[in-house]
């Protein structure tokens, strides 16, 4: 049997879950149209199945910030700049790679908010992140599963750049835009699930937020707007979610995640190739 695609016998639909002829045009338990996807639907359901959003964000956000020291080694290494300038990047390199901006909507450099997610200012930038990220990422996932948790975190993220592109401007970069969609998502899912639990759920993350916040408004370099975006864009998707959160993902939640990752990629690669003539002339 041809390992990639199938084209004889049955399935699971990758909507409903349901056993079906793989030739069906529409399955005849959720509607779903084309659910053997022309023999490739088996294929998908496994790559759908070592999708896991909490290890796509950590692993590509060390690969991009080994990347961006690499670019600049000099500058990366040149210390006086405290403790947060410690193995930080280059403007020059962060920019290369698609550091998000005010004018990068007007200039039609709109997937730098792609880009800029993963993309992070120092080894204390990157280390807090990540470190909140691994930690409230698998609890949303278990609240919410993998495709809707990628999704709110990706929709937080460029919410919160949207929102200090459009109303600040610095030039920025890091994930904390989406780790408030994913602080939100634990609300939300705290007073869904209701008892003892979801409340603590829901004070715990409450409280997170509200300390990050503060810290943020401390700080003298910190991105709020972006904090406060990915917060409000993490609850109102977090809330559409709730709803549906006992049910399986379908197949178009799931394509929904894989292409912002994709687009997530091919952002960088897009700033790169945008960059390059301007990285060498200088
Ligand atoms: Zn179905």
């Amino acid at each position: 049997m041809n390992a990639v695609r199938q084209t004889q016998g049955s399935i699971i639909c990758p909507s409903c879950g349901k056993l079906i002829d793989v030739d069906e045009p529409r399955c005849p338990y959720c509607g779903q149209w084309r659910p053997g996807m022309f023999g490739y639907a088996g294929l998908f359901q496994r790559a759908a199945a070592l999708f896991d959003p909490t290890w796509f964000i950590t692993w590509y956000s060390i690969l991009l910030y080994l990347i961006a020291l690499a670019l600049d080694p000099r500058s990366a290494l040149s210390a006086g700049h405290g403790l947060f300038g410690l193995l930080a990047p280059s403007g020059r390199a962060l920019f290369m790679l698609g550091m998000t901006y005010g004018g990068s909507l007007s200039d039609g450099h709109w997937y730098t908010m792609f880009s800029a997610t993963f993309l992070h200012g120092g080894l204390l930038h990157i280390g807090f992140n990540l470190l909140w990220i691994r930690s409230i990422g698998p609890m949303v996932e278990d609240g919410f599963g993998r495709a809707r948790t990628f999704v709110i975190f990706m929709a937080a993220a460029v919410g919160g750049f949207l929102a200090s592109n459009l109303l600040g401007g610095a030039p920025t970069v890091g994930a904390s835009g989406g780790i408030f969609g994913l602080l939100a998502a634990s609300i939300v899912y705290g007073r869904s699930r209701g008892g003892h639990f979801g409340e603590a759920v829901t004070r715990q993350a409450l409280m997170w937020a509200g300390l990050l916040l503060l810290l943020g408004f401390m700080g003298s370099r910190t991105n709020n707007l972006a904090h406060l975006g990915g917060l409000a864009v993490g609850y109102l998707v977090a809330r559409l979610f709730v709803l549906r959160a006992e049910r399986r993902e379908g197949l178009g939640l799931t394509i929904l995640a894989f292409a912002l990752a994709f687009v997530s990629v091919a952002a960088v690669v897009l700033s790169l190739i945008g960059n390059v003539p301007y990285f060498l002339r200088h």
